[in-house]
């Protein structure tokens, strides 16, 4: 069995170590003796959505963001459909902002590709730290780092996540992220799935359903230094301490 992820615009959006998260993906799929095929998708580049199992695409300063908005509407339509035939996509930053409707940037709009109807705007007090988040998708909690001017108001859509500890989509929202069919949309740097193997498997089980069928199981992994790692920031951060 063979999963497909694509590494969405690497040379325009990778803050914080997000191209982790292709590693971390690749890496599970390998431990269980599955192939893994991992594509750059550089801006420009003709993409085939059809070939592809899951989307991860990084955090990016607005600079890049501005940048992006010719090559996205280029890939619009199709990125569009296959989110709407169930294609798995992890978004974060400044991703999961244009994967809305627009991202406010002072007097400049950069344009979304409107998957998600949500939009954001740019505010002066920059949010930074540590995240905890207690998420319906995952019995650990979920944690992260978070760097962003941007509020995102999601309207409608569903969160990813209760914050426990940290600032998420609006700074006092009390919500971080969206989850929309197999879409994760989130703030959350660190990289997200190195430290969450939870959200790492809910991924691949999604891909794997859609391109095998239901029926197909990830073996379990001990996991045990993860999620060591993972309760021990949980602990520092509901003791107060402010995380590094
Ligand atoms: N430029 C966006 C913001 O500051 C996104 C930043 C990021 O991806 N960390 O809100």
């Amino acid at each position: 069995m063979k999963v497909t992820i694509g590494h969405l615009y690497p040379d325009l959006f990778n803050l914080y170590g997000d191209s982790g998260n292709v590693q971390c993906l690749k890496q599970r799929l390998v431990w269980r003796d599955m192939e893994a095929e991992v594509c750059p998708l550089c801006a420009g580049e003709e993409i085939d959505f059809g070939k592809l199992d899951i989307v991860v695409w990084g955090g990016g300063a607005d600079k890049g963001q501005a940048l992006a908005v010719e090559y996205l509407e280029r890939i619009g339509p199709e990125f569009r459909d296959y989110v709407e035939d169930g294609g798995v996509v992890l978004a974060v930053c400044g991703a999961f902002q244009l994967l809305g409707n627009y991202y406010q940037a002072g007097e400049e709009r950069i344009k979304g590709l409107g998957i998600l109807d949500i939009h954001t705007e740019r505010c002066d007090e920059r949010l930074v730290g540590n995240v905890v988040l207690e998420s319906p998708l995952v019995a650990t909690p979920v944690v992260g780092f978070e760097n962003h001017a941007g509020r995102t108001i999601i309207g409608d859509c569903t969160p990813l996540g209760k914050v426990l500890y940290g600032r998420g989509n609006t700074g006092d929202g009390g919500y971080e992220g969206v989850v929309y069919r197999n879409v994760i949309g989130t703030y959350l740097h660190g990289p997200l799935l190195p430290k969450n193997p939870e959200v790492c498997d809910w991924l691949l089980e999604r891909a794997l359903a859609r391109r095998y069928g239901e029926g197909v199981k990830l073996t379990e992994l001990s996991d045990e230094a993860e999620l060591r790692a993972n309760r021990n920031m949980v602990e520092r951060l509901s003791a107060g301490r402010k995380g590094r």
